[in-house]
């Protein structure tokens, strides 16, 4: 087995989405799995949410919707990013919904359709992103309806400024959104991200897609997802000498020195240089000197460690725990990013399957 790995409890992700459920009442549950499921995994996640009933899968662009195809998804799959000319194709082909945003884009799809495409028309309320200005969507919603190799599902937005209550804009978003969209009968209306599900409930609308919630990382779920590796190295180091690359970090006096195999060659970033914290034997080290590309050292004083006890770099252990968000601000960034720059090198490890899933598609 690989000395570090990322465990994922499937157990705590499917009650991270009951609990959503319950918030949303009637409203259809899209679940966002772009970048890797934010670093859980595609493929498990995208096939232990469709097990649970989720109503729709949300994915960035055309690979991650083919990989879920590939691995037998077959419920809806939304890609939410703008698409290519030269992607048309296969997402016909991978029968995934995606979104038109312009009269020209129409008109280009139409050319290279077989069969007829679920679509979105995204209307663009203030991000800047991608979508359409509120006054276009109403002639684009009847242009895409008049022609025939559409079948158009829906229409989405998003909110720039959702992850407090009460935010003037986010509430000026969705007013807008509201009032083009009133008119149109029969399409599926969504915008609630995390922040809209748990701040804004009047923006549950038809639809909802939480990605960072579901992962456990806001009001009301948990997370279910943790770090950890096992010691490669132990050793005793002299007083005052130098550790890793720089020799930024200097020993005090006679110590105990570990090595753990993780390094910024997985995804764990070199801000955490001196600064980021590990559990050892249910006690807080600090990491000691430079992160180097596969592994760091700990000075751990006198206590004991043995080669190939484990080591927890985010989750819990004992009574201890080094949270995400903790890690995130030591890296002067957000919990969404620190998820994600974890890398293929680090295998992914799923606890608590239900019977359906235990197939190996380890990815
Ligand atoms: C990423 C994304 C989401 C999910 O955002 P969270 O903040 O993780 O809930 C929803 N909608 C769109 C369009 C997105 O790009």
């Amino acid at each position: 087995m690989h000395p570090s790995w990322i465990e994922i409890d499937l157990e705590q992700f499917r009650k991270n989405l009951w609990t959503i459920r319950k918030v949303i009442g009637k409203s259809k549950f899209c679940l966002p799995v772009k970048a890797n499921a934010y670093g859980h995994g595609l493929i498990r996640i995208g096939q232990a949410a469709a097990e649970e009933g989720i109503d729709c899968l949300a994915v960035s662009c055309l690979q991650e919707g083919v990989k879920l195809r590939e691995a037998r998804v077959s419920i809806p799959i939304l890609v939410l990013g703008a698409i290519h000319e030269s992607q048309i194709r296969d997402l016909s082909k991978y029968d995934l919904e995606f979104s038109i945003s312009s009269k020209y884009k129409a008109e280009l799809v139409a050319k290279y359709l077989e069969k007829k495409a679920r679509v979105y028309l995204e209307i663009d309320t203030g991000m800047q992103r991608t979508g359409v200005r509120p006054k276009t969507a109403i002639e684009l919603v009847d242009t895409l309806r008049k022609m025939g190799c559409f079948e158009l599902v829906g229409v989405y937005s998003h909110f720039a400024t959702s992850d407090e209550p009460d935010d003037p804009f986010a509430k000026e978003q969705l007013r807008a959104f509201k009032e083009v969209t009133d008119r149109f009968q029969g399409l599926v209306r969504h915008i609630a991200n995390s922040g809209g599900v748990l701040y804004y409930p009047e923006s549950h609308l038809d639809m909802v897609r939480p990605g960072l919630l579901a992962y456990g990382y806001k009001g009301g779920t948990l997370p279910c997802f943790s770090l950890k590796a096992k010691i490669s190295y132990f050793k005793v180091v002299e007083a005052d000498i130098g550790v890793s690359y720089g020799h930024q970090y200097r020993t005090k006096e006679q110590t105990r020195i570990v090595t753990v195999p993780v390094g910024f060659g997985d995804g764990y970033s070199r801000a955490l240089s001196n600064l980021g914290s590990v559990l050892i034997g249910g006690r807080k080290f600090q990491i000691s000197g430079t992160i180097c590309m596969d592994q760091f050292m700990v000075d751990i004083g006198d206590s004991s460690a043995y080669v190939g006890d484990e080591v927890v770099l985010i989750g819990k252990q004992g009574d201890q725990e080094i949270l995400l968000s903790e890690v995130s601000a030591l890296c002067n960034t957000v919990p969404y990013e620190t998820l994600c720059l974890f890398n293929e090198r680090i295998p992914r490890i799923y606890k608590n399957f239900t019977t359906e899933l235990t197939e190996n598609t380890e990815i």
